[in-house]
């Protein structure tokens, strides 16, 4: 089943001579449990295209459908909500809110919608992730391999049915990127969810089921392993 699309879309930064086409007419489409790598050089228009599929951002022109909805059609509530609950993203440097506790950082999502968690769930994901003991410590007492777990139990509080991760393993070691890596197919493989990860490191792109190479904002292979 089909659950992410993008038609035709063209990211343009700037304005006049200072133009810069991140993006130049992409059309993709991921079906349900797809574990996508996406690579290519520095600045070949991987995150903005990330960012574009989460909503982070509005492309210049084109079309993005989550789930058979237009997210295009939004307006900036909905896109939030949107966000929110579809869709799981996760960064190189984990983007948690220092002030917070990790618990509160997980369950931000939540709060932020006024929800109330599901102990069940919150309990497996934490453990999963092992960060079950740093729950009421902040960031900063965490490693950055634990901070990454804290990103992602975050990414997952919500179940969305797509995760967005761009260059999670970017700022860890090898023991560290090889157990994330393990995490996120868990969770591709547990939940069915779909998840597309900017790598530069070859061997977590050897880890995906297919890998898209981006160059100067266009796809230029797309390979199925
Ligand atoms: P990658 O993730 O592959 O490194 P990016 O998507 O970050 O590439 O960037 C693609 C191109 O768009 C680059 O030329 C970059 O400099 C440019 N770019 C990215 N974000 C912005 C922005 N906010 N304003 C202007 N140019 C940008
Ligand atoms: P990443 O490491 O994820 O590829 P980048 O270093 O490309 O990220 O970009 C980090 C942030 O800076 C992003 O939010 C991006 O939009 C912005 N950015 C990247 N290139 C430019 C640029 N040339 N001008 C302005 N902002 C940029």
């Amino acid at each position: 089943m089909e659950i992410l699309k993008c038609s035709q879309v063209t990211k343009i930064y700037g304005k006049g001579d200072n133009q810069v086409a991140a993006l130049n007419g992409i059309d993709l489409s991921f079906e349900k449990g797809d574990f996508v790598a996406v690579v290519g050089a520095s600045g070949s228009g991987k995150s903005t295209l990330l960012h574009i599929l989460g909503s982070v951002d509005k492309p210049t022109a084109g079309s993005v459908t989550v789930d058979g909805v237009d997210i295009g059609g939004l307006n900036h509530r909905e896109a939030a909500i949107f966000r929110r609950r579809k869709v799981g993203l996760i960064y190189q440097f984990y983007n948690l809110i220092p002030t917070l506790t990790v618990e509160k950082n997980i369950l931000m999502p939540l709060l932020l919608d006024k929800r109330k968690p599901d102990k069940d769930y919150f309990e497996e994901i934490v453990n999963r992730l092992g960060i079950q003991d740093k729950l009421s410590s902040l960031p900063s007492q965490l490693s950055g391999g634990q901070q990454q777990r804290a990103a992602i139990a975050r990414a997952l509080i919500y179940r969305p049915a797509i995760l967005l991760a761009d260059e999670p393993t970017g700022n860890l070691d090898r023991k560290n990127s090889v157990e994330i890596i393990d995490l996120l197919k868990l969770s591709n493989r547990d939940m069915n969810q779909t998840i597309l990860l900017i790598t530069h490191d070859e061997k977590v792109a050897l880890e995906a089921d297919r890998i898209l190479t981006i160059e100067d904002g266009r796809i230029i292979s797309d390979q199925r392993r």
